[in-house]
């Protein structure tokens, strides 16, 4: 029988799925037939189950080299779940002596390792004692220094393979641009017809992008709409502190602090207590998540712009990979672009160009009156539809308008009071209002005093936003604005600006989120009440035993039979045994 077709035997079987999804069978497909992969797949795409299905599959342990504990110890919960037989080699771990026995007797389908101990001989020594089938490298892209996430550890890998020139590699990861992937591809030794990329699009992710001007009454606002867990990235440890707070009261939701400079417990304790949840929203700088296998996750919201497209697309990448509806929000100012601009000045020679092509891509995203997922796609080198109908641009099309005599007027303004003012002085000054300060410098007197009257004066400060965010505008040390970027052409009129109006977008309470979820329907909650008191008995989160949308197809299809209960997506032989009976149960009483 052909390969695939008991490939996808074993998919209904162990993992209860009926389809390979995306780019899935093609990788699965390679690693069967012992050819060395590099699967760019995006977050949620199910990049695990490319090398956990044919562990079962084929004879002999498949090694996956993984960056972090905790990561390893979701997968391992997830792995087990089904049924296959995986074990964890980490600082963490008590029980070394019966993972090496096991590892030793062949009795291991997959043994999670961190890339330091992989580098190390003793190691190499240990991993002959067995037949090996595979190395997967996960977050494959930190082998390279073009990435945007190097970890010199895992250039030791490539000598451990080395020894085992028969065993085919699988790397794997959710962002690598083209550069980053023929680096991976040269450092580990994957042919160049070994690439399967699949598209980046998340298209269960609302993307919204909105200034920031009340960040706690916007975050709630956000909440009110999601009820289940949720990520806020807040720049700095005070911010969180403050936001987790703040949030906490306003919504009256559970709702906790990560950063750094927790101590080590109480930092992991909050971060099991999210992964086990299902409202809760933790408040983090960017140091959470890379961890973070949780699939439930409803929204991310940014407050303050992210480092880069990359960046920020890993980090809205945390929500919905269960594929059900979910948001990333971010919410910025101009403040956040002046001062990541004036570190410009502190970046080496060398980097600051593409410093400062990060930075104008991230201007372009916020800015643009256009489709959001498009904006992001194409700088992923993909050719998106122009509009994708799930972001605040596509949903909301905001109006656009010919700025450029207004920002001439501002810019004229920033020049002739001496570049060291702020919005609040120039404001009055264009628009005529004299005050003592503006007596006390003469400023009554300039050309540009009272220029600007009517609807113009309220277009001042989104065009000066836009400025900022582009760099025209920078901001002085003492918070004055000063000339930059293109400033000097759009002063000589050889260059045009356009702005997005900031209608009064009303948020609506449209549908996003978990309203996938026939929340009130009494038999969906009882299947919620039976996950919730399983979980708590087995010490796992609620989303290892059912997702919700198996338990969704559970509440519509009400299965009675063993058989029929064994159908539904998302229920292998293994929790079939486990917890069939149990969930059958609760579907005979309604
Ligand atoms: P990634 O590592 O690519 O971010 P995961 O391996 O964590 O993604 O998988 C994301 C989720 O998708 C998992 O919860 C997994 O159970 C689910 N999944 C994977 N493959 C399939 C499939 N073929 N059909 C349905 N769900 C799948
Ligand atoms: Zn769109």
């Amino acid at each position: 029988m052909d390969r695939l077709a008991r490939a996808r035997d074993y998919l209904r079987d162990i993992f209860g799925f009926d389809e390979f999804r995306g780019r899935q069978a093609d990788v699965v497909a390679r690693v069967l037939n012992g050819e060395s992969t590099l699967a760019v797949m995006p977050t949620g795409a199910g990049k695990s189950l490319t090398y956990q299905l044919p562990a079962v599959m084929l004879e002999g342990t498949r090694v996956v080299i993984s960056p972090l504990i905790a990561l390893m110890h979701d997968q391992l919960r997830s792995a087990r779940a089904n049924g296959i037989r995986a074990a964890t080699l980490t600082s963490a771990d008590s029980d070394w002596r019966e993972t090496q026995d096991a590892f030793r007797a062949g009795a291991l389908d997959l043994l999670y390792v961190a890339p330091e101990r992989a580098s190390q001989p003793a190691f190499r020594e240990f991993l002959s004692a067995t037949p090996l089938a595979l190395f997967a490298v996960d977050e494959a892209h930190c082998v390279s220094e073009w990435g945007h996430d190097f970890r010199p550890d895992y250039r030791q890998l490539r000598p451990l393979m080395d020894q085992f020139p028969d065993v085919p590699r699988l790397a794997l990861t959710a962002t690598a641009d083209r550069q980053t992937r023929a680096d991976v591809m040269a450092q580990l030794g994957i042919p160049e017809d070994g690439l399967v990329l699949a598209g980046f699009d998340r298209p269960n992710i609302r993307y919204a992008i909105a200034p920031r001007d009340n960040p706690v009454r916007q975050i709630a606002a956000l909440m009110a709409e999601q009820p289940g867990a949720g990520i806020v990235y807040a720049p700095t440890r005070r911010k969180v502190e403050d936001l987790a707070e703040k949030l906490g009261a306003a919504t009256g939701r559970a709702v906790r602090p990560y950063h750094a400079g927790l101590d080590a417990e109480t930092r992991a304790a909050n971060q099991a207590a999210f992964v086990a949840s299902e409202d809760m929203v933790i408040v983090a700088t960017v140091a959470f998540g890379m961890g973070i296998d949780k699939p439930d996750v409803r929204f991310v919201a940014h407050v303050g712009v992210p480092k880069s497209i990359e960046g920020y697309y890993q980090e809205t990448g945390r929500a919905g990979r269960d594929g059900d509806p979910a948001r990333a929000d971010m919410f910025w100012s101009a403040g956040d672009f002046a001062t990541a601009r004036s570190r410009l000045a502190e970046v080496g020679e060398a980097r600051r160009a593409a410093e400062r092509q990060r930075l104008d891509a991230l201007a372009g995203l916020v800015e643009t009156p256009h489709c959001r997922r498009a904006v992001l796609l194409r700088h992923f080198g993909e050719e998106p539809p122009p509009t994708c109908g799930n972001c605040d641009n596509c949903l909301d099309p905001p109006k656009v308008t010919d700025a450029t005599e207004l920002a001439r007027k501002l810019l004229s303004a920033v020049y002739r009071t001496g570049q060291s003012f702020g919005l609040g002085h120039l404001r009055k000054v264009l628009t005529g209002q004299s005050d003592e300060r503006v007596l006390q410098k003469g400023h009554e007197s300039l050309s540009v005093f009272g220029i600007v009257e009517g609807e113009d004066a309220r277009m001042l400060q989104p065009l000066s936003r836009a400025l900022q965010a582009r760099g025209d505008l920078v901001a002085t040390e003492h918070g004055g604005l000063a000339l930059g970027g293109d400033a000097r052409d759009i002063l000589k009129g050889e260059q045009s600006v356009e702005i997005v109006v900031p209608a009064a977008r009303k948020r609506s309470g449209r549908r996003g989120g978990s309203e996938a979820n026939p929340v009130g329907d009494p038999l969906f909650e009882a299947l919620r009440d039976l996950r919730r008191d399983l979980a708590k008995e087995a010490g796992l989160p609620p989303y290892v035993i059912f997702h919700d949308s198996t338990l969704r197809q559970m509440a519509a299809a009400r299965p009675t039979t063993r058989e029929a209960m064994g159908r539904v997506e998302g229920v292998g032989a293994k929790k079939l045994d486990a917890y069939g009976d149990a969930f059958l149960a609760v579907i005979r009483q309604y």
